[in-house]
């Protein structure tokens, strides 16, 4: 728990060099990442608008990495709660753990979430507070219009397993249903990605929009 927050504190540290501080934020996204390590990273880079080259904003490390503890003490304000929740269930002898599984204990692949993994561009638009927030509210019992993931309402995109059909959320890739066939398969991403170029920011110019020539899924 104090990780988080001393790695956090390494990020704000001006007196570091901005690659440990790159590093540090990396850790942090390493211990809580609500979209999935590469998928939140990414969002990071568009959301915090962290430049191609960190010398020309060095703040916006700050930023990625506020965004990013924002969120989180949403999430373990009701982890917390939850956990607080089965111990009492549990001494009253319950002990099979509550259906449907809180959002952060969910299995990511077999999660309707599973393509945020495998195409780290597809990931809600929303601010990472916002998309806890948006769980949690769901976790409560709310029903919330549009794709759970990001509220996108457009017909659901329909991509082919090779031997059934699966819709995916315009938005953000979320499938609400598996394959016919009852699994959940990889999705290839539409735009190929190297994850070395994504952590590099080849999809980010120097002031912090992304990159025209790159372009990002
Ligand atoms: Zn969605
Ligand atoms: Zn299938």
């Amino acid at each position: 728990m104090t990780s988080f927050l001393t790695h956090r504190a390494r990020v704000h540290d001006a007196r570091l060099p901005l690659r440990r501080r790159h590093n540090a934020l990396r850790t942090c996204i390493t211990l809580f990442a609500p979209y999935g390590f590469r998928a939140t990273y990414h969002h990071l880079t568009l959301s915090a608008a962290i430049p191609r080259r960190l010398e020309a904003d060095p703040d916006a490390l700050v930023r990625a990495v506020e965004e990013l503890h924002e969120a989180r003490v949403l999430w373990l304000a009701r982890a917390q709660e939850y956990a607080a929740w089965r111990r009492a269930e549990k001494r009253t002898g319950r002990r099979a753990v509550a259906n449907p599984r809180p959002w952060w204990l969910r299995s990511w692949w077999e999660g309707q979430d599973r393509a945020w993994y495998e195409d780290p561009f597809r990931h809600p638009p929303l601010r990472l507070r916002e998309y806890v927030r948006r769980q949690n509210a769901i976790l409560d019992g709310a029903d919330l219009p549009g794709c759970p993931a990001c509220g996108d309402a457009r017909p659901l995109e329909p991509i082919s397993t090779g031997h059934g059909w699966v819709g995916l959320c315009r938005g953000c890739a979320w499938a609400p249903v598996p394959c016919p066939c009852g699994h959940r398969h990889r999705l290839v991403p539409q735009v190929p990605y190297g994850w070395n170029e994504i952590w590099q920011r080849a999809h980010m110019s120097d002031d912090g929009t992304p990159n025209p020539h790159r372009p990002a899924g």
